[in-house]
């Protein structure tokens, strides 16, 4: 399925790997950028405060914006 990064821009392609959806880039290798390791970084420190899913889609939602500003 072709996306795009929501961190980086970035085209992107979603393969299941086992249960969850693993970003590749079209030429197939796994797509890793430093945004996206930043916030994963961040979401699992905050995994620990223990989100709402409500809370993630808004902090998601704020990565995007941002990402979005960076492009321009
Ligand atoms: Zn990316």
């Amino acid at each position: 399925m072709a996306a795009k990064c929501k961190f980086c821009g970035q085209e992107i392609f979603w393969m299941k790997d086992g249960r969850k959806n693993v970003p590749h880039e079209l030429d197939g290798g796994v797509h890793n950028c430093e945004e996206m390791k930043k916030s994963r970084e961040s979401f699992k420190k905050m995994d620990r405060g223990g989100l709402s899913p409500e809370e993630i889609a808004k902090y998601e939602a704020q990565i995007n914006e941002a990402a979005n500003k960076k492009k321009k």
